[in-house]
């Protein structure tokens, strides 16, 4: 079964707001048709063909309802609904058709033609808004190829640029100039991508949750109070290797041992400086690795995350305390090095707000909640008033051929986008 026929199939109708199912479940699919893998995944990395191929497809469609179609020198598609007064600062809407490998359908593609639909049906309704819409699809949002990310919207507000994108290399060594040269674009000409920020009065962007917060308060869409900045921590303990058999307890420099202990204490922190604030050991690497030799090495990295910059610093500043505090005790030594730090971003209250009205005025609890992943929104949000629409996630999976939101659940962020859009647009 294709993926409309699947969404059509479990469609109901439950939240009756209108807008297109049919129209959004056929461009859903035929966006998942690009780069589809042998897992029923997307396969869609930047600057690629398929990447190109996704973009021209929307492309098209925005052509069909006759906006305005442009595309800047870092790839970023624009497709412009003119407004009553052409002059006033644009609102911005969208997201990116770029994918991790084999990843889901929904992940971008939605941002992006839920914008699409909500465009269309203000343009069948003969609804002119009083400022420019503008819909965006970021490029290499996902950052696979190059070990970046962003990079669309980065160029677009002047984070990074010709300098220092130029000579960021992919797998194969191709440079990220050749990419661009092999999707059409000019690294020479990247800089002038650069909008400033007066010329747009908000940005939008509806995302899928990737997590399971929606679906626990058994609500389709939420409102996001803030973007989780990273930082990833880099933990070395230094013990002594030596025979798991011959060395008395008493004389042992274990850094596993010492390791296992900062991991259970480090899992109790985050809360004790905000309810956003999360911190992961995701990977651990134990050397020498025999299963008759005490551990003398580990190394180890661990992933700090909030919204609040204050209250996710000081639980970094914490959990490096907890390290040299249980290598002192333990008589080891202990590296610590701050690596990928991003700052997080907080939605406006204004922003917020306006959000919650949509979310009400739909029918919907409001659900306020924090990405806890990266997205297009947290650079956009540090330069122009950005919100941000989450629509639920089945099973909270991302990043996967299983990612899946039904079609009732897209209706609902039809909906919501355009009471969020209509709020902005206005003069
Ligand atoms: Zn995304």
């Amino acid at each position: 079964m294709n993926l409309k026929a699947k969404l059509l199939n479990g469609f109901q109708n439950k939240y009756e707001v209108g807008f297109n199912e049919e129209r959004i479940a056929e461009r859903l699919s035929q966006l998942a048709s690009i780069g589809l893998t042998e897992e029923g995944g997307s396969n869609r990395i930047a600057y690629t063909k398929e990447e190109r191929a996704a973009k021209e497809m929307v492309k098209k469609w925005i052509k069909e309802i006759l906006l305005e179609v442009y595309e800047d020198e870092a790839g970023n598609v624009f497709g412009r609904l003119n407004g009553k007064d052409t002059t006033l600062p644009a609102v911005l809407v969208g997201s990116h058709v770029d994918t991790v490998p084999n990843g889901g359908h929904f992940d971008g593609t939605l941002g992006v033609l839920t914008a699409l639909e909500v465009v269309q049906t203000w343009t069948e309704e003969a609804f002119i808004p009083d400022r420019n819409l503008e819909i965006v699809i970021f490029s290499d949002e996902e950052g696979v190829r190059f070990d970046g990310g962003l990079t669309g919207s980065r160029v677009m507000m002047g984070e990074a640029d010709a300098g220092s994108l130029r000579e960021d290399k992919d797998e194969d060594g191709v440079t990220f100039a050749e990419a661009l040269r092999a999707d059409g674009l000019d690294i020479d000409l990247l800089d002038k991508a650069v909008r400033n920020p007066k010329e747009i009065h908000a940005f939008v962007e509806l995302h899928i949750e990737q997590g399971k917060v929606l679906e626990r308060q058994d609500c389709p869409v939420g409102i996001v109070t803030g973007i989780a900045g990273p930082v990833n921590l880099w933990v070395q303990f230094n013990g002594e290797a030596g025979h798991a058999g011959n060395t008395p307890m008493g004389q042992r420099l274990d850094a596993l041992a010492a390791s296992s202990e900062f991991m259970t204490e480090l899992e109790k922190m985050p809360g004790r400086f905000s309810e956003t604030a999360v911190a992961t050991v995701g990977k651990i690497d134990v050397y020498p690795g025999g299963s008759n030799v005490i551990p003398g090495r580990v190394e180890l990295i661990v992933d700090v995350r909030d919204i609040y910059l204050e209250s996710r610093d000081s639980l970094l500043a914490t959990i490096e305390e907890l390290a040299l505090k249980i290598a002192e005790r333990r008589g080891l030594q202990v590296v610590l090095d701050r690596k990928l730090r991003v700052d997080p971003v907080l939605i406006q209250d204004g922003m917020k707000e306006i959000v919650k009205d949509a979310v009400e005025s739909s029918g919907f609890q409001p659900v306020l909640l924090p990405s806890g992943a990266a997205h297009d929104a947290m650079i956009m949000g540090r330069h122009v008033p950005t919100a941000m629409i989450f629509v639920r996630s089945q099973d909270g999976i991302s990043h996967n051929p299983k990612e899946w939101t039904t079609l009732d659940d897209i209706m609902a962020g039809c909906k919501v986008l355009s009471e969020t859009l209509k709020q902005l647009v206005a003069g």
